[in-house]
């Protein structure tokens, strides 16, 4: 191989010693506020962040989890930290992506509203086969809540997403939610292989 892709790959062997069998690339998107950094916050780091700012550029986050057959899989997870305000994102920001969270506050309607939007972004961008799981966060927040459970579940239902409700704040769903879809695109992309 050519010098300068072995020397790539001896870059990220030193970085990243840790040991894994697969590597999925996911991201998040919805609009701006609705707790997309804080859900990788609390799957990853387990803690939440009342007062987060986004930065402008794209973050990144990794866990690594283990999925039924004792295969470690390694989620790395695309965070857009603040570029949703631009309304459409970047297509390198989809490239490669095998997952997506298309996440919606349940207390904001807009934000609801403007799913529709986002996974027409998401299905012209990512890769085919890309699984997608719609996601109603702040949960926490019942007493404010302005979308049904129903309205998410059959918006789901109508364009084969998964879909839950999660809390960023008190941890609810969110282990759930990454664990699953991590696990559907385990299978899916095990399945293409010979
Ligand atoms: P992003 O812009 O989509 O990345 O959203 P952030 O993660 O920055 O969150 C936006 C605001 O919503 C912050 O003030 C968070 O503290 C708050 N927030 C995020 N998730 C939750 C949640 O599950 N429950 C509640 N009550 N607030 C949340």
């Amino acid at each position: 191989p050519p010098a300068a892709l072995v020397l790539l790959s001896i870059s990220i062997a030193t970085m990243d010693n840790e040991s894994y069998d697969f590597i999925f690339k996911i991201v998040l998107l919805g609009d701006s506020g609705v707790g997309k950094s804080n859900l990788v916050f609390r799957f990853t780091k387990n803690d939440f962040n009342k007062d987060s700012k986004s930065t402008i550029g794209v973050e990144f986050a990794t866990k690594t989890v283990q999925i039924d057959d004792n295969r470690l899989v390694k989620a790395q997870i695309w965070d857009t930290a603040g570029q949703e305000r631009y309304r459409s994102i970047a297509s390198s920001y989809y490239r490669g992506a095998v997952g997506a969270l298309l996440v919606y506050d349940i207390t904001d309607r807009d934000s609801f509203n403007h799913v529709p939007m986002w996974l027409k972004e998401v299905e012209e961008n990512a890769e085919k086969d890309c699984l997608i799981m719609l996601v109603g966060n702040k949960m926490d927040l019942s007493e404010e809540r302005a979308v049904f459970v129903r309205d998410g579940r059959s918006f789901a239902r109508k364009n084969g997403l998964a879909f839950i409700e999660t809390s960023a704040l008190d941890a609810t769903g969110v282990d759930t939610a990454f664990q699953r879809i991590l696990q559907e695109i385990y299978k899916t992309q095990t399945k293409k292989q010979p």
